[in-house]
């Protein structure tokens, strides 16, 4: 099987050129084409040789992904069920931070990136571990998961507006300047993406990359259940991106009740993994919280949860649970919602509650993906 172009970093293509003899500007040309036009045709690069194009296509191959269904209205939140070239299915989420309040387009958007196909780590809550992990995605993949959104957009201009990508800053880094719709990624979608760590740092280099997607280190996070000796890796590498813990449970007990990850590497070793990190990068830390009724919703949760914000100066998120079909899996009334913000508030935690926007489209991640494989079946 031929290795994906979208996988591949300045310095293998400048290397895989010199030995064709080609200059390192048709480097920069052949970029251009991938990451600026996001072209998904070799013929489209017209201003390589032709007898270029056709070496590229013989040792390269240009994937792309195949949209299968989107959710979502055009201004809110939008899913995306891709399709891989094996016929795999995965899910991206496009999140406008800034709703159109005056009739403008949303002028920043966060794309939620799929890291593996299905994941092995069987948090009781999720949709995506249900079917258990089938592969990694290639940096290629991950990488690609942005330029068909981008492309998606492009072609499906909201009537009456321009595309959101005529407005788009552009940025300055970029020596191509490259019109960015989507300006954050959070590595949360399906899969444990530091259980796929060197093909996500290596995709992460490419869309961090001035000659790639340029997407700035630090509108970039990555989220972890809790692989203690995967975020020390992460705390050493020279790009310093943004670090969110997926905690869903202040103690151990309650870890162990609904993340196996938590009996492998507890507590204790998860926060000093996080430690390590803080030490090296001096960068902030998100807990992510899922609120689910009658699991980790109790205020007992409260001081251990505002012992660990504090330690880490951390923000909390809250994020009610999105029912996934066949879980017994509720999230707790609006009012205990409240209360459990209000309790962390009151230990000086600052704490955001998420009011979901995409409740109704099969939000929670790996949702759509179960669904629609059980349709096709
Ligand atoms: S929550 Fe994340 S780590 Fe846990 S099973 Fe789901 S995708 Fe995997």
């Amino acid at each position: 099987m031929l290795s994906d172009i979208k996988s591949q970093t300045l310095h293998e293509l400048q290397t895989q050129f010199r030995t064709w003899s080609q200059p390192d500007y048709r480097v920069s040309q052949l970029l251009e084409w991938l990451y600026v036009h996001r072209v998904t045709d070799w013929d489209a690069m017209m201003n390589l040789p032709k007898p270029l194009r056709h070496l590229l296509a013989q040792t390269y191959s240009l994937l792309t992904l195949e949209l299968i269904r989107k959710q979502g209205a055009r201004d809110s939140t939008q899913k995306f069920l891709w399709q891989l070239s094996d016929g795999a299915l995965i899910e991206s989420v496009l999140i406008p931070a800034n709703p159109a309040l005056y009739g403008e387009p949303s002028d920043r958007h966060t794309l939620c990136v799929s890291t593996q196909v299905g994941c092995a780590y069987g948090c009781k809550f999720c949709a995506s571990g249900l079917a258990g992990w089938k592969r990694d995605l290639h940096p290629g993949e991950i990488v690609e998961q942005v330029l068909a959104v981008e492309r998606w957009h492009k072609g499906n201009p909201k009537p009456g507006t321009r595309n959101p990508e005529d407005i788009a800053a552009l940025d300055p880094r970029s020596a191509f300047r490259i019109p960015r719709l989507i300006d954050n990624l959070v590595i949360m979608g399906m899969g444990e993406p530091l259980a796929n760590y060197d093909n996500l740092l290596k995709a992460l280099t490419i869309l961090n990359a001035p000659w790639g997607r340029g997407i700035g280190a630090r509108k970039i996070t990555i989220s972890t259940s809790g692989l203690a000796p995967q975020i020390r890796k992460l705390a050493d590498e020279p790009l310093q991106f943004r670090l969110a813990i997926s905690l869903h449970g202040a103690t151990d007990e309650t870890r162990n009740k609904i993340m196996p990850v938590n009996r492998k590497y507890p507590l204790r070793e998860l926060t000093a993994a996080c430690e390590y990190y803080q030490q090296q990068n001096r960068r902030m830390i998100t807990f992510e919280y899922i609120l689910i009724a009658g699991v980790n919703d109790g205020l007992d949760q409260i001081k251990p949860l505002a012992q660990l914000a504090h330690r880490f100066k951390a923000k909390v998120n809250l994020i009610p649970y999105n029912k996934v079909e066949n879980l017994p899996w509720t999230r707790p009334a609006n009012g205990a919602q409240e209360a459990f913000l209000a309790a962390l508030e009151k230990q000086k935690v600052h704490a955001t509650l998420r009011r979901e926007k995409g409740h109704d489209i099969d939000a929670a991640c790996g949702q759509l993906r179960l669904r629609t494989e059980r349709e096709l079946k």
